[in-house]
C-alpha cells in the first residue's frame, strides 16, 4: 500500500485507541509482522497469545516506539505514531513526535526493571517530576495513591531488593501508571514470577480492568487469566493474527487447527 493511501489522522466515527494498518516488520530478510489490521477500542481489554516468536512482544514493543515499523502506519487515537505529517505527506516520526506519542502509553514487561537505588515511591515519582515536571508533593501524593491502589503502600520505603517478585511487579504497574497513560501495555508480567505470587499481580490487573477505564493490550501464557479478564483475545501465529474472538469462543470453540493446536499443547503443559 503506497504512503499517500494512509490517512494523516483517523476520522472522528472510526477511531479506535489502537490501530495497526497494513504494519510489516522486518529484520533483515526475516519478516516477523506480515500486513498486520489489528484494532483496539478505547477502554478495551485485549489478550494476546500464541506460540513463542510469533510477534507477540514486536507488537508492544512498536507501540512503546522502542522498534520502527518496514510497513505501514500505527495510529494511537487517531494520530499517527509512526509517522507525522509533513506538508500534507507522512514522513517517519521524528524523536521530538515519538516522545509526545509515547507519554499515552505505559508499559510493564516480564523483568521489572526498577530502579535499584530508589525506594518503590521514589521508582514511582521518578517519571511524574522528570518526565511530566509535577512538583514532588503533587508526584507524591498521585503515587502513594497508586502505591494503594495496587497494595504497596505499606512498602512505598523499601528499595526492590528487599522486595518479593510480585511485589516488585506490583510496584513497576503503579509506575506505569503514574504516567497516566492511556493506554497500558502488559508483556507476560506473571512469566518469571514464582507460582505463589502470580495471584498477586493478576489481582490487580484485574482491578485495573473493572474499577479503571484503561485500554490495556496484555500478552499473557495464563490462559485463564485471559479468559476471565479479555474483551477480545487474538492468537498470533507468524507475525499474523490466526485467529481473534471473545474469549468465550476462541477458548470453547475454536475454529482454526493452529488454535486448536496451540490451546491444546499450553493445556497439557499445565
Ligand atoms: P514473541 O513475543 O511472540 O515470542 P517476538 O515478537 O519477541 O515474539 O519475536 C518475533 C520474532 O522476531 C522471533 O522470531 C524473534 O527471534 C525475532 N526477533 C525479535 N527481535 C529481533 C531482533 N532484534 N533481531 C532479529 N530478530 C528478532
Ligand atoms: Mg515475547
Amino acid at each position: 500500500m503506497k504512503m499517500s493511501s494512509f490517512p494523516l489522522e483517523l476520522s472522528e466515527g472510526d477511531r479506535p485507541m489502537i490501530r495497526f494498518m497494513h504494519v510489516h516488520k522486518n529484520y533483515g530478510h526475516f519478516s516477523v509482522i506480515e500486513d498486520l489490521n489489528f484494532d483496539v477500542a478505547e477502554g478495551e481489554t485485549v489478550s494476546i497469545i500464541g506460540p513463542s516468536g510469533s510477534g507477540k512482544t514486536t507488537v508492544l514493543r512498536v507501540l512503546m516506539t522502542l522498534e520502527t515499523i518496514s510497513g505501514g502506519v500505527v495510529y494511537i487515537d487517531g494520530k499517527p505514531l509512526t509517522h507525522m505529517a509533513r506538508n500534507g505527506v507522512f514522513v517517519p516520526a521524528d524523536e521530538r513526535h515519538l516522545r509526545q506519542m509515547r507519554s499515552s502509553i505505559g508499559m510493564c514487561f516480564q523483568h521489572f526493571n526498577l530502579f535499584p537505588h530508589m525506594t518503590a515511591l521514589e521508582n514511582c515519582m521518578e517519571g511524574p517530576v522528570q518526565v511530566l515536571g509535577l512538583s514532588k508533593r503533587e508526584a507524591r501524593d498521585r503515587c502513594e495513591d497508586l502505591l494503594s491502589l495496587v497494595g504497596m503502600i505499606d512498602k512505598k520505603d523499601q528499595h526492590p531488593s528487599r522486595l518479593s517478585g510480585g511485589q516488585q511487579q506490583r510496584v513497576a504497574i503503579a509506575r506505569a501508571l503514574a504516567m497516566r497513560p492511556r493506554v497500558m501495555l502488559l508483556d507476560e508480567v506473571t512469566s518469571a514470577l514464582d507460582p505463589e505470587v502470580i495471584g498477586e499481580v493478576t489481582n490487580v490487573i484485574r482491578k485495573l480492568v473493572t474499577e479503571h477505564k484503561l485500554t490495556m493490550l496484555m500478552v499473557t501464557h495464563q490462559m485463564g487469566f485471559a479468559r476471565d479478564i479479555s474483551d477480545r483475545v487474538c492468537f498470533f501465529y507468524g507475525g499474523k493474527i490466526e485467529e481473534e474472538g471473545v474469549p468465550d469462543v476462541l477458548f470453547g470453540n475454536p475454529r482454526r487447527e493452529r488454535t486448536k493446536h496451540f490451546l491444546s499443547a499450553v493445556k497439557e503443559a499445565v
